[in-house]
């Protein structure tokens, strides 16, 4: 079991002393360094193409495609949309 901390219990500790140690906030940066470079690459994965056909009546409304999902999935896909805080799906 790893012994790394929460983010609720960085949280409580930041409350009841009101900072973190050298080594909790070490930590704190590099989980979010890996989060965050976590988030870029499904970002690169699912970038937006011009999708086939559009302005034609096969495609007369859709103007991007997403690269990840496939052809004929608009962008922004439901990955993208939940990353930027759409929980709808
Ligand atoms: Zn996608």
């Amino acid at each position: 079991m790893s012994d790394e901390l929460s983010i609720d219990e960085m949280r409580a500790e930041v409350n009841e002393h009101g900072v973190l140690d050298i080594d909790q906030a070490e930590e704190l940066l590099s989980r979010l360094e890996q989060a965050e470079q976590a988030v870029a690459r499904v970002r690169e994965k699912h970038s937006p193409v011009p999708a086939r056909y559009y302005g034609t009546d096969l495609n007369p409304h859709r103007k991007f495609d997403c690269d990840g999902c496939g052809e004929g999935s608009p962008w922004p896909c439901s990955n993208i949309r939940a990353l930027d805080g759409d929980t709808r799906g």
